[in-house]
């Protein structure tokens, strides 16, 4: 599934550079996370960086877009040429 960012965020950016996917981009009040390009990190990394960088747990992922991992690896593959 896919991660979404809560309102928790604080904006200190540091989740933007560490995806794969360049997913993650600055709101107008928190960072936000593309859903058709996040891939929980799958095809990159064996755990979800943003969420591992974030400081204030504020990366969580969205139950609302649950996916099987062949479909986020074919996410991967399609971003990934
Ligand atoms: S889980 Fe990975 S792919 Fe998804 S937004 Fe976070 S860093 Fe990017
Ligand atoms: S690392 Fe966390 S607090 Fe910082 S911009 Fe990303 S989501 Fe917001």
């Amino acid at each position: 599934m896919a991660y979404k960012i809560s309102e928790d965020c604080i904006s200190c950016g540091a989740c933007e550079s560490e995806c794969p996917n360049q997913a993650i981009s600055e709101g107008s009040s928190t960072y936000v996370i593309n859903p058709d390009k996040c891939t929980e990190c799958v095809g990159a990394h064996d755990s979800s960086k943003c969420a591992e960088v974030c400081p204030v747990d504020a990366c969580q992922p969205d139950p609302a877009r649950k996916e099987t991992k062949e479909a986020l690896l074919a996410r991967y593959k399609k971003l990934h040429p």
